[in-house]
């Protein structure tokens, strides 16, 4: 708890190893680039190659498989550092350890146990089609189809978008289990190169969150049958998937919220050093923005945590605690939004104008991606249905 929580802006002392490194990987690499990644829509290369030194992209992977053993909520904290600096960058690894948390919690047989050593051992990098031309961001649905052939299986998908798709090693896909399923009846399947081809079908020239690449892709892969999940993939969702998900993005939100807050901090603190013994005028508001912070703060805090608790436990599946991560995602991208504007009415034109000390445009605009990435609108839908079933709040 105490690694989610302290710092303003980054691990004290106290913190954690991995929340640490992320830092420093922000410090020295990623941040120098972040406004260039942004600016060109690149992919952050130099700090996914730090990533991959430090061993971050198998922090989740148990240790007798080669990997770090760490808890979500360890890895929660990495991106939260790292977003501080170039959200993009965080974003790579928080959309990597979503994969890699569900291969962990679901990857048991043999073919899937190999290839998480594989990711420890060549820091293999996991990228995700699971979003679909026609159904948008309703992943619980698929029109493509895993489709048998004479020599095997394979996989044609025109997805909306993959994030760094042309420099992953794999790419995770949902599809109809087979050409006569229903929609709701998916598989999860890992799409593995060579015998995987993306043709791009659309372009990311993005408000924000430009260094994710976002492109959309027309996939191609020849499905060996030891890579699809041997659950459900509704069962990879609701046992993991889903929490995982919404806590990994949140941790970015809270990331880039820290950086916009910090400026602010800084401001006001320039402001009261220009003038001993009075209270800048911002400094009330900046006392509303550490209330916001705080609050993004603690919920993922308590949800990063919960996570680790109930790993083992039919808690992590129950509705109370899906709507809950639920929340926090809306949550923490809604007050990103709400802490990088007020961050700008503290820093008044200096945030306003690119290349200060305080400027604030990317934080502000990547904030707003916070809100589509995984659309708020549908997952407060999904709680409202939830709600009308359940009997408390
Ligand atoms: C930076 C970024 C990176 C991404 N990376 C990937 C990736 O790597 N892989 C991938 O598969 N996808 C990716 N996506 C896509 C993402 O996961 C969502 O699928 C996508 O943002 C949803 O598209 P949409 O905004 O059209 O929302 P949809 O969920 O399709 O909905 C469209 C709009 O309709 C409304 N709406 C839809 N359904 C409901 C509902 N049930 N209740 C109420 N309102 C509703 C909402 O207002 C919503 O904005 C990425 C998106 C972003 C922004």
């Amino acid at each position: 708890m105490s690694e989610l929580l302290s710092g303003l802006t980054g691990p004290a002392e106290s913190t954690g190893p991995l929340e640490s490194v992320a830092w420093k990987i922000g410090v020295d690499v990623a941040g120098p680039v972040a406004d260039e990644v942004d600016r060109e829509s690149r992919f952050p290369r130099e700090a996914v190659e730090e990533l991959k030194r430090a061993g971050l992209l198998s922090a989740l992977i148990p240790e007798q498989l080669g990997g770090g053993g760490a808890t979500l909520a360890e890895v929660a904290g990495a991106v939260r550092a790292l977003a501080s600096h170039c959200t993009a960058s965080a974003l790579v690894l928080a959309m990597h350890s979503i994969e890699v948390s569900n291969l962990v919690r679901h990857g048991t047989s043999k073919p899937l146990q190999e290839l998480q050593a594989e990711i420890a051992s060549k820091q293999l990098l996991i990228a995700n089609a699971n979003s679909e031309v026609g159904i948008g961001g309703d992943v619980g649905r698929s029109i493509c189809a895993v489709e048998p052939t004479d020599g095997g299986m394979t996989l044609e998908k025109q997805c909306l978008a993959i994030s760094y798709g042309e420099h992953a090693d794999a790419v995770v896909a949902t599809a109809r289990r087979a050409p006569d399923s229903e929609q709701t009846d998916q598989v999860q399947v890992i799409c593995r190169r060579p015998d995987l081809t993306l043709e791009q079908t659309s372009d990311w020239d993005a408000l924000g969150l430009r260094g994710t690449c976002s492109n959309g892709f027309r996939l191609v892969a020849k499905v060996d049958a030891g890579m699809i999940y041997p659950v459900p993939f509704a069962t990879i969702a609701s046992n993991g998937g889903i929490q995982a998900s919404t806590i990994l993005l949140s941790s970015a939100w809270v990331g880039l919220s820290e950086a916009a807050a910090a400026k602010a901090h800084e401001y006001v603190r320039a402001a009261a050093r220009r003038s001993i013994g009075t209270i800048p005028p911002a400094a009330g508001h900046l006392a509303v923005l550490a209330t916001e912070l705080q609050q993004s703060r603690g919920l993922l805090a308590t949800a990063a945590n919960a996570f680790t608790a109930f790993e083992a436990s039919p808690e992590m599946e129950s509705p109370g605690f899906l709507a809950s991560v639920r929340n926090v995602k809306v949550s923490t991208s809604e007050l990103a939004v709400r802490i990088t504007t007020g961050a700008l009415s503290i820093c008044g034109i200096a945030g306003f104008k690119r290349g200060t000390p305080f400027t604030l445009d990317r934080q502000i605009r990547d904030a707003h991606g916070s809100v589509v990435m995984v659309s708020n609108e549908r997952y407060l839908r999904a709680n409202a249905e939830m709600l009308l079933a359940r009997k408390h709040l």
